[in-house]
């Protein structure tokens, strides 16, 4: 099969199929061989161009191989800096403690402790909730219905998708479960339906230990919370003394328009994880930040070997350096506005299939009435170059993130892919 559909100077498929463990994933919707990336675009083997519209899942919210971040970090290998040191001082991370206090806490009025946990966002959500029941001395984590977290075993457990859940091998314990915002129908506030159930002492649901939210739920199907329903959360979580943890490893970092997701409704989480799009190169690099009266993890308790990324500190700090150039914000929220009309269009063209558009800012999705038809669109997209993934427990939802720096034409060229792609399969045509 990879003799047919490669052309003698590429390396196929067969080496992945041969070696590589089941359980694989993106690539099986996504079968070519990348070998280069910039900005917008990813070049398979042959030389094929792909527009992203996947971003990494939000690992790359300043496109692929952005120039600056690129030769920041460089210009420190070649200078030798120390690039695994533990959680040594090193002079990259000072320079990161510093501009991420000056450029993103400062300007928001915000007060935090940095801890830098091992490198993957489920690392970051571990932590967290190790601090919030160290905090209170309780147990269970209130989560909501279609939020991800992570696949380690607590992460797991705050994790909603049944066929993530089902891979535990053990019983996943301690998390309550709770409505997100919209999951009940329009109409119903689900903070309702929370507060009777944390207050009543007949309901059988002790109190909790942290709530742990994500803004927009970019896994979840692009649900998004409504600044009310976060700032109701947050004055529940206040009144008695329930941390709040905000799950940004998605939502952070530019892709709601604000660096945070939370900024919108004004809230002030206890607890805050980053992690995907943070070093800027899609290098691995977890951060927890942390209210210093809730600093209470001692000297190594959560320990681990790669904490100290020190090649991520120097690209997350001349990521943060693109924040402090004038007019950086403006764009990011006029490519948002874009993106918005550009699948506004789409959804009128498509309203008798059902299409919605959900999420906010440069997380979007749409939605159709037939469940089946976002992954088959997917797959056609593919095959006109573009790169695009779905999302939800059913996969039910397109889920759109161009890099949040995305020009005007790389935009228009993926939303006209998208909008083949989408006509092609609601026509019946492009089947797997
Ligand atoms: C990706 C993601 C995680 C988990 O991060 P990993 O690096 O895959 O462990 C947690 N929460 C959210 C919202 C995510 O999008």
């Amino acid at each position: 099969m990879s003799l047919l559909s490669h052309p003698p100077d590429s390396l196929g498929t067969q080496v992945f199929e041969e070696l590589e463990s089941e359980v694989r994933t993106y690539c099986r919707r996504f079968p070519a061989v990348f070998a280069r990336a910039s900005g917008h675009l990813m070049w398979d083997d042959t030389g094929r161009a792909y527009v992203d519209f996947m971003s990494g899942a939000g690992a790359l919210n300043y496109g692929h191989n952005h120039p600056g971040i690129v030769a920041a970090v460089a210009d420190y290998l070649r200078a030798e800096g120390p690039v695994h040191a533990l959680d040594l001082h090193t002079t990259a991370k000072a320079r990161f403690l510093r501009r991420f206090s000056e450029v993103v806490l400062e300007p928001l009025g915000l007060r935090y402790r940095l801890h830098f946990t091992g490198p993957t966002g489920a690392n970051a959500i571990e932590a967290a909730f190790k601090t919030a029941r160290r905090v209170t001395g309780r147990t269970d984590i209130v989560a909501f219905t279609g939020g991800f977290h992570g696949l380690s075993l607590g992460a797991l457990a705050a994790s909603a998708t049944a066929l993530k859940r089902g891979a535990a091998g053990v019983p996943l314990t301690h998390v309550t479960r709770m409505p997100y915002d919209g999951y009940l129908g329009e109409g119903v506030d689900t903070v309702d339906h929370l507060v009777k159930m944390i207050d009543d002492p007949g309901s059988g649901v002790d109190l909790p230990a942290a709530f742990v939210v994500e803004s927009v739920q970019g896994e979840g199907g692009l649900a998004a919370a409504s600044p009310q329903w976060l700032r109701r959360l947050a004055a529940v979580a206040g009144e008695r003394q329930i941390p709040l943890i905000l799950d940004e490893i998605q939502t952070g970092c530019g892709r709601t328009g604000e660096f945070f997701g939370f900024t919108e409704a004004g809230v002030v989480p206890d607890l805050v994880c980053l992690s995907k799009s943070l070093s800027g190169l899609g290098l691995p690099m977890s951060l927890l930040l942390v209210r210093p009266e809730l600093d209470l993890l001692g000297p190594g308790e959560h320990s681990g070997t790669f904490r100290g990324n020190n090649l991520a500190f120097v690209a997350a700090t001349a990521a943060l350096d693109l924040w402090a150039e004038p007019g950086f914000r403006a764009a990011v929220r006029r490519t948002a506005g874009e993106l918005r009309a550009g699948l506004t269009g789409l959804a009128a063209r498509w309203r008798h299939l059902g299409c919605t558009v959900r999420g906010r800012g440069l997380i979007l999705g749409l939605s159709f009435a037939e469940e089946r038809l976002p992954g088959r669109v997917s797959s056609a997209a593919f095959r006109r170059g573009l790169l695009v993934e779905t999302s939800g427990a059913r996969g039910q939802t397109l889920k759109i993130m161009p890099p949040i720096l995305i020009g005007d034409d790389g935009l228009r060229q993926g939303l006209d892919l998208l909008h083949e792609a989408i006509s092609t399969v609601s026509e019946g045509g492009d089947h797997d």
